[in-house]
């Protein structure tokens, strides 16, 4: 797991769930990451606690029992601009665009990888780390031509700079810090998702494919290579071919 690093304002998250399961989840990885967090199980008691707290952001899930998820979010929205993080169901995508239309900035859908959460709370309380002046000492990974810089999350590859999400950034890293070793899918799921849900393993092949989209569809030599059957490996060359 990654943390958000130097920020010493901490973010108050709302986060409306009625699976006590994933509440907890959500709680614990929030709260390691550095939110304050609050839970309310059901939309009666979420629309109470987002209207009269003050939060920087709100977590909602739309099937909840009382007040649904988009009962709760027309209320807020009524009054408050607060950023409001949808969670639906997987493949609703009426669900989708009916938050978006109704003032939510922004949804995911379940299930989903908790450093996915992460980073979209991120983006949507503009928590900038290298906005945040402080002195960061520099630890910097290579392989090959590839550069990821961990502390000011930046990662390059012939000195061009690659946008990565925070769940490619921690997939890279991972592979990284592993060199030439081949990674499982079981050990690259458990590394960079730490949260069991009903995963299929899938969903690492779909994340190496962005990645590998990234940080080796661009360039003629190839380092991300699948190893039929094992799973995924870094290199800094290709093996040579034949002998
Ligand atoms: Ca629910």
């Amino acid at each position: 797991m990654f943390a958000w690093r130097g920020d010493p304002y901490r973010m108050r998250i709302l986060v409306v769930e009625d699976e006590k399961k994933l509440a907890q989840y959500l709680r614990k990885g929030l709260t390691e990451n550095g939110y304050v967090v609050d839970i309310a199980n059901d939309g009666i008691d979420g629309l109470h606690l987002a209207l009269n707290g003050e939060y920087d952001i709100l977590v909602l899930d739309v099937m909840l029992p009382g007040v649904d998820g988009f009962g709760v979010l027309k209320a807020v929205r009524a009054s408050k601009d607060t950023p409001i993080l949808m969670l639906t169901a997987r493949d609703s995508v009426e669900d989708r665009v009916r938050g978006l239309q109704a003032g939510a900035d922004d949804y995911l859908v379940k299930p989903f990888a908790f450093t996915e959460l992460l980073a979209r709370l991120q983006v949507l309380t503009r928590r900038g780390g290298a906005k945040s002046g402080l002195v960061h000492t520099s630890s910097t990974l290579n392989v090959g031509d590839l550069e990821l810089d961990v502390t000011r999350r930046r990662a390059s590859r012939e000195r061009r700079r690659i946008e990565l999400t925070a769940l490619e950034f921690s997939l890279l890293e991972l592979l990284m810090r592993h060199q030439g070793e081949v990674l499982s899918r079981t050990v690259i799921a458990e590394q960079v998702w730490d949260m069991n849900f009903d995963s299929d393993t899938n969903v690492v092949d779909v994340a190496i494919r962005r990645l590998r989209a990234k940080i080796d569809d661009p360039f003629e030599r190839k380092m991300l290579r699948t190893v039929r059957g094992m799973g995924y490996v870094l290199e800094p060359q290709e093996p040579a071919l034949g002998s």
